[in-house]
């Protein structure tokens, strides 16, 4: 409605007001019963309660309660300070007002509850990962003051741990019978109403509690944990409140018990606390320092293992790292991810470079078809790194403390006979909540009682110590952690994927960018603080629910607007570098443009055709060549040496051919045959077609966003309903196009431009995808002529090789994997290759490689990818190796076009920034030092899985250069030589290196 021009504003100060729908529109805005999809009532939103309490001076050295029952999660408030959570799930409905009440403590009490519209695990209706339901009703259930009988409470829990020992010891454990005994007397002694006769029961309860075990007995190392999702079932903006709630608790439990400690992860979890609730924020800086109050992991947050570029893993751990140390002094020792869906095998490396050799996990005895052999372990990564890794052999990060948890960690231990230690994570997680005063008296009960395992409170750092210190006898697992279920979350959210990888992407243009800016003009200002609010948002969106997916539409949103706005301010960004790199070569606001300015943000040169405004305004095409790391204004266009032809057959399928590739398309899109040009060597298979796209039924057992399960393989159905056939689009010369649609499943619609460009060794696929399905899996398939066992995805700053064959259940539950930016199917001598640009799910069986496109799970988001998509992967023939054909390259450049800008000028030297001479090794970054302005660092890494030694060249006025590590800390005290080549560096197979420059000023 708005016409071109007018400011909103005024439009709306012009309008007529009626009175009714006026008041209406108001009225509906606030209501809890209508629009609550769309108004202010449906948000998430917390409401308060003023509490007035009077304790009766009769109560006097009585110990006096607050209870709190409600369904939704509550926070105490007392002057106007959040003093403790209350949670009925979390066990939790008490708030302690004094312990023993004296005449002089104050009687009137003047107390605020915060009630959250939310349980610890979100506002689901039906089952837990149910989409929120806005009408959900949350009720008080009780708010009294009571008095609180501590020696009841003590005989129960005693009794509880002589019951479990009497259960679960067996009946072949002498200490059962002793425990059952002793309980048994206990009731004998006990008259519930004389409590006069509860101390002589206690007695009995401590005797056997203080018979101790012998030397030999397995130590568990308990440690209070609260894992919290950063957005999951409930919005980001909830998890603030979860935070303050679970952690106001931890420090209420750490003043009445001295022996607690507690770890904690996630930097941006800290961030948060630290700057909404300062005053908590102080407390937890104070058992920081004490030691108890442990922060863990070293990264922004616990990211998704899979999916995160290898430049994004090691910002999780740089923006970490610098915020533990600038926060606590101190960086963390332990990497901590509880609760993610699978481990990349470059993890080892990036975890040693940002000085931590220590992982802790538990995800992998969630693994569906085989039980992982270890739980105390050295983990090995793809470059050889090595890290000492524990899996709490309780199975799980959230324990109450309880006897079964303490005996389950001891029998399920796999490596029990070659180290003594286990740990236990106790505390409510997921949702938040956390440890309570009965688990830690529980445990206190087991320190070290004959029968059961010792339970002494700990810390990590305590219990890697021991556990480095007895390793001689583990064993070693080498490469990735693969989880054996939640194998959707590679798919799930094509949006957010999409973003992910994107916003990847701008992010290092703007960097090389700028850096470049910088060190051709040190007065340029590189934005250093915008762009770590950037990378922020970047990292907090790869939290392990967000990223793959799992999450409800409300974090969605949230999502994909942290997308829109690095997109935003990264195109500004980018502007900015550009102007003051090559200002002088632009084009003026009025002034006509000469020329057109290539920029190449990667470490090679690149001849490609691109599209830019030609002199009428119109899109036209041109080959360009354009220097590694640099630029180069765009002279007379390039003939291309061989133009693209397409032609159109009788039978309507359709030739194309660029003097590299040669492929025939039928009338449904699908690949007949493609060949190296000049070649008879046909890459698709005998009797098939490939981009043949193919839907399957996609019902997973339960967790319908995260799984794709075996049996759908079973059900596959090729799409082959046209709509619109072949027709060719683009004639040929510099690029050539066909088009066709097709109806998939029964209502959404696919539409692909094929297209092959003058000299480029791949033929795109720009697809477009109307996608109205239910629990439905679209995949597009290729079935190549290629022979072999193994077929090679690319991961963070290396490549795995997996298994095409089904031999074993380890080769048959990775049915469906993950890759990054390619996959390749190789024999000798030839191969195949698939590229894409914003797709991570993928798999290889038999001779067929497949990438996972979309998705249709219902919970826990019911609209999820219901939506248009566009995504474009390509297909990529190759003699020889796919190290030598340069597939790692290609997928580089299809992810990362050339940028075109109008120059003022026709004609400029090329410039190159930065080269590298070896093509094993990929400089990957270069940006600003964090500590040092007058520096950039570089990061390369050797991507054949090679020893390489190359020369790292540079134009840049480089006075200084030094191996650092991932944080940016020198590794050695003298410098590079900084030689005529440039800096000799030499490289182990999947190495990455990162080197400070010192540039002049
Ligand atoms: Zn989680």
């Amino acid at each position: 409605m708005r016409s071109g021009g007018a400011a909103p504003g005024m439009a709306a100060g012009a309008m007529l007001k009626h009175r009714r729908t006026a008041l209406e529109r108001v009225e509906k805005f606030v209501s809890a019963a209508y629009f609550t999809d769309c108004n202010l009532r449906g948000r998430w939103e917390t409401c308060w309660f003023k509490v007035e309490l009077s304790i009766p001076p009769a109560w006097a050295g009585r110990e006096v309660h607050f209870v709190w029952e409600s369904d939704g999660e509550g926070m105490v408030w007392r002057d106007g300070q959040p003093v403790q959570g209350l949670t009925k799930e979390g066990e939790k409905t008490s708030y302690i007002l004094t312990s023993c009440l004296k005449e002089s403590e104050p009687h009137s009490v003047t107390l605020y509850v915060e009630l959250a519209c939310n349980g610890l695990f979100g506002a689901g209706k039906g089952t837990m990962i149910a989409p929120p339901d806005p009408n959900r009703r949350f009720t008080v259930s009780k708010a009294e003051l009571v008095v609180f009988n501590r020696d009841v409470y003590e005989l129960l829990v005693d009794l509880e741990i002589l019951l479990d020992m009497a259960r679960l010891l067996g009946e072949e454990n002498q200490r059962s019978f002793q425990a059952l005994y002793a309980a048994n007397q206990m009731v004998n002694v006990c008259d519930v109403t004389d409590p006069a006769t509860f101390p002589a029961a206690r007695d009995l309860a401590a005797a056997i509690f203080g018979q101790r075990n012998g030397e030999s007995q397995h130590s568990i190392h308990a440690m209070g944990h609260c894992h919290i999702d950063s957005a999951w079932l409930w919005p980001y903006e909830e998890t603030i409140r979860k935070c303050a709630r679970s952690w106001v608790t931890v420090i209420r439990l750490m003043e009445s018990n001295p022996e607690l400690t507690f770890v904690c992860s996630q930097a941006q979890q800290f961030e948060w606390v630290r700057s909404w609730y300062p005053g908590l924020y102080a407390q937890i800086q104070d058992y920081v320092a004490k030691g108890r109050f442990v922060p863990v992991g070293g990264t922004w947050v616990e990211m998704d293992g899979n999916l995160p570029s290898g430049e994004a893993m090691v910002r999780q751990f740089l923006q970490g790292q610098r915020f533990f140390r600038e926060q606590f002094g101190r960086i963390c020792s332990e990497f901590w991810l509880p609760d993610t869906f699978g481990y990349s095998a470059q993890l080892p490396q990036l975890m040693r470079g940002c000085g931590i050799g220590r992982f802790l996990t538990q995800k992998l005895s969630w693994n569906l078809v085989n039980a992982f052999p270890h739980h105390t372990f050295f983990w090995e990564g793809i470059d050889g790194s090595r890290v000492l890794t524990h899996f709490p052999p309780g199975d799980s990060y959230g324990m109450l403390g309880r006897v079964e948890e303490m005996l389950k960690t001891v029998k399920n231990n796999k490596d029990k006979g070659r180290v003594n230690h286990s740990a236990v994570l106790f505390g409510f997680g997921d949702g938040g909540g956390g440890p309570t005063q009965k688990m830690l008296d529980r445990m206190k009960r087991m320190r070290d009682t004959d029968g059961l395992p010792r339970v002494q409170m700990s810390t990590p750092d305590r219990l890697f110590s021991v556990l480095e210190k007895e390793s001689s006898q583990l064993c070693t697992w080498v490469g990735e952690l693969f989880l054996e279920l939640h194998n959707g979350t590679y798919t799930t959210q094509a949006q957010i994927k999409k973003g992910n990888r994107e916003c990847e992407r701008i992010l290092h243009d703007v960097e090389v960018l700028s850096a470049l800016a910088l060190a051709q003009d040190s007065s340029f200002q590189y934005p250093a603080s915008q762009l770590q609010r950037l990378w922020r948002l970047l990292l907090l969106n790869q939290f392990h629910d967000v990223l793959p997916g799992s999450c409800i539409q409300l974090v969605v949103e949230d999502a994909l607007q942290y997308y829109a706005e690095i997109r935003r301010a990264g195109a500004q960004l980018q502007e900015e570098a550009v102007q003051s790199l090559c200002g002088d070569l632009l084009q003026p606001e009025s002034g006509h443009a000469e020329g057109t300015l290539v920029l190449n943000t990667l470490p090679w040169e690149r001849t490609e055709v691109i599209s830019r405004t030609g002199p009428a305004g119109a899109e036209v095409l041109a080959l360009v060549t354009a220097p590694s790391m640099g630029y180069a204004i765009l002279r007379e266009p390039l003939p291309p040496p061989q133009p693209v032809t397409v032609v159109k057959q009788e039978d309507g399928s359709v030739t194309m051919e660029n003097g590299v590739i040669a492929v025939c398309l039928d009338a449904m899109g699908r690949l007949t045959s493609l060949r190296l040009a000049h070649s008879e060597r046909e890459a698709v298979a005998d009797g098939c077609c490939a981009n043949q796209f193919a839907l399957f039924d996609d019902v997973p057992l339960y967790w319908d966003a995260w799984d794709v399960m075996d049996y759908h393989l079973e059900t596959r159905k090729p799409v082959t309903t046209l709509l619109k056939p072949l027709e060719i689009t683009l004639a040929g010369g510099l690029r050539g196009s066909a088009s066709f649609s097709l109806r998939v499943g029964k209502s959404s619609t696919l539409t692909q431009e094929i297209v092959l460009d003058a000299t480029c060794p791949y033929i795109r696929f720009l697809t477009q995808v109307e996608w109205k399905e239910s629990h439905k899996f679209l995949k597009v398939e290729f079935p190549v002529q290629v022979r072999s066992t193994n077929a090679t995805y690319e991961i963070q700053f290396g490549h795995v090789q997996r298994p095409t064959h089904w031999n074993t259940s380890w080769d048959w539950a990775r049915f469906e994997v993950w890759a990054h930016k390619w996959m390749d199917l190789s024999e000798h001598g030839f191969g195949v290759a698939v590229l894409n640009d914003s797709k991570y799910g993928a798999s290889a069986r038999g001779n067929v490689l497949s990438l996972s496109l979309l998705r249709a799970p219902k919970s826990p988001d019911a609209t999820a990818d219901i939506t248009q998509h566009h995504f474009t992967y390509a297909v990529l023939p190759h003699r020889g190796s796919f190290q030598d054909a340069g597939v790692i390259q290609c997928a580089y450049n299809l992810n990362f076009p050339l940028h075109a800008v109008p120059a003022s000028c026709a004609q400029c030297p090329a410039w190159s920034a930065f080269s590298v001479s070896s093509p094993a090794v990929v400089l990957e970054t270069v940006k600003q030092a964090e500590d040092r302005p007058d520096a950039v660092v570089v990061r390369l890494y050797e991507a054949h899985g090679s020893t390489a030694v190359t020369w790292l060249r540079s134009s840049l006025p480089v006075t200084e250069a030094m191996l650092c590590d991932l944080l940016e800390q020198p590794l050695a005290k003298e410098p590079l030589a900084l030689e005529q080549q440039g800096v000799r560096l030499s490289f182990t197979p999947f190495q990455v290196l990162s080197i400070l420059l010192v540039l002049r000023q």
